[in-house]
């Protein structure tokens, strides 16, 4: 007997929409039958059953970009931990999530993966582990195929922050990874620009969130990301993927790098797609709820990624889900530098990209390779998981095409006190989240059981 039937929807598969109803067993999709079949034939009955009619059934969303319970400095943190992070995700249609644990400036990657498994447990979706290295030093090095062996299959980057990598250590990690066969994901801006035209605008008198931007320009970002490309093309063609893509400048280099054959792949985030950066313009320090790294970029490019997604230079879509509340955000009330940088997603992601997804030509199947199949399989965990199909985990969401919803943060799960989306209009919204085959959201709320999320093993991409 199948624990669980969903009859009458329509598949979202790779292949493209299949009118057919699904069997869970196990956790697992354990049928696939054309629409009208008996399913019980032969087989027995399904513990429960589903009726899906008039709804998609989308694979569970898999988000690749998240910092849950995130130390920033002294006393704060990211707002959401795993426990409340993952209830909006699950609500918002995501059943996976790789979060970035954090080496210590001292210590360990078994350390840092500790730390960040006893942060997950009580999670409530299923859960992967970037690394990301704060130093490049042989014992750092080495460990790095421990890590492999634990299912941590890629090492995060930074060319800005305290945590930046000088470019010889950039190398050594490149060509360390290239040896393994791990990907390299790389936060690209440069940190002698930022650094030194913050330290300009401050000594102006320009200190409000609108000359965050300013002191980060897109140019900032393209340069970093052709450094990155170059040093890869430098090693043994080590494959990168360039985080939070936000302009043309950056999406060029890695266009031109694709073109001659480098595994070079791009991910961009809703909040470089749907907000501008005339948002830092408001008043009352309300631009410091947008205030991110990289930051909000112009309508131009947006257009630019929604095109890059068309075409496939981009092949995921993030969040990098990392909000502070206003208290935290006003710590920089007086100095833009300050405010801790970050935004909200991880609940939005699903409906928001579906839904303009759609109003811009993009199929459904595109979409969902978007958010869900190409994010699995880059970062080893597909078929598992981004895909509808026998055998993979039951995953499933169930998406009403023809429900509207405006989004305000009083709907939402989020553990912080706006959405970076407030009054934005999507048609379409998830209307259940199934786990391996159980039931965690239904109507925008989370009726599961919390603490089903188990820890994912990721493959060699
Ligand atoms: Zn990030």
């Amino acid at each position: 007997m199948y624990d669980l039937v969903i009859r009458n929807g329509k598949l979202v598969t790779e292949k493209g929409i299949v009118e057919a109803d699904l069997a869970v067993l196990d956790g697992c999709i354990a049928n696939i039958m054309p629409r009208g079949d008996d399913v019980t034939a032969g087989i027995g009955e399904a513990k429960e059953t589903i009726d899906a009619a008039g709804q998609y059934v989308l694979p569970g969303g898999v988000d690749v970009h998240t910092h849950l319970d995130m130390p920033l400095r002294d006393n704060i943190k990211s707002a959401d931990d795993f426990a409340t992070g993952t209830i909006a995700a699950a609500v918002g249609g995501t059943t996976t999530i790789v979060d970035y644990a954090c080496q210590e400036p001292e210590g360990s990657l078994a350390d840092a993966l500790k730390v960040w498994k006893e942060k997950a447990k009580g999670a409530n979706v299923d859960y992967g582990m970037h690394m990301s290295l704060v130093r490049a030093d042989d014992a750092t090095l080495n460990e790095m195929a421990d890590m492999v062996s634990q299912g941590v299959t890629s090492f995060k980057v930074y060319l800005v922050y305290g945590m930046r990598l000088s470019d010889e250590e950039l190398c050594r990690v490149l060509d360390r990874s290239a040896h393994l066969g791990t990907l390299v994901t790389a936060h690209c801006e440069n940190y002698g620009v930022i650094s030194y035209r913050t330290k300009k605008l401050l000594a102006a008198g320009k200190t409000d969130p609108k000359y965050h931007p300013v002191s980060r320009p897109d140019r900032c970002e393209g340069e970093a990301v052709n450094r990155v490309l170059q040093l890869a093309a430098m090693t043994d063609m080590a494959p990168v993927y360039i985080v939070h893509n936000t302009c043309r400048e950056s999406i060029k280099c890695i266009e031109e790098a694709r073109s001659m054959g480098h595994p070079v792949f791009a991910e961009t985030c809703p909040q470089y797609l749907f907000l501008d950066d005339s948002l830092y313009e408001l008043p009352d320090f309300e631009g410091a709820k947008y205030v991110m790294s990289p930051p909000l970029r112009s309508i131009a490019d947006q257009e630019y990624l929604w095109e890059a997604l068309k075409n496939g230079t981009i092949k995921v879509v993030a969040t990098d889900h990392c909000p502070f509340p206003m208290e935290q955000k006003k710590i920089g009330l007086h100095n833009f530098s300050q405010i801790p940088n970050g935004g909200t997603g991880i609940e939005e992601r699903i409906p928001l990209m579906y839904s303009e997804g759609r109003k811009r030509g993009l199929s459904m199947t595109a979409v969902s390779k978007l958010v869900s199949t190409n994010p699995a399989k880059l970062f080893g965990m597909y078929p598992r998981k981004g895909t509808i199909r026998i055998g993979s985990d039951a995953d499933l969401v169930l998406y009403d095409p023809d429900k509207q919803v405006t989004i305000r943060h009083d709907i939402l799960h989020e553990n912080v006190d706006y959405t970076c989306y407030e009054g934005f209009v999507v048609d379409g919204y998830p209307t259940m989240t199934i786990l391996r085959g159980q039931v965690l959201a239904k109507d925008g709320d989370f009726t599961g059981r919390s603490g089903l999320g188990q820890y994912i093993r990721r493959d060699l991409p």
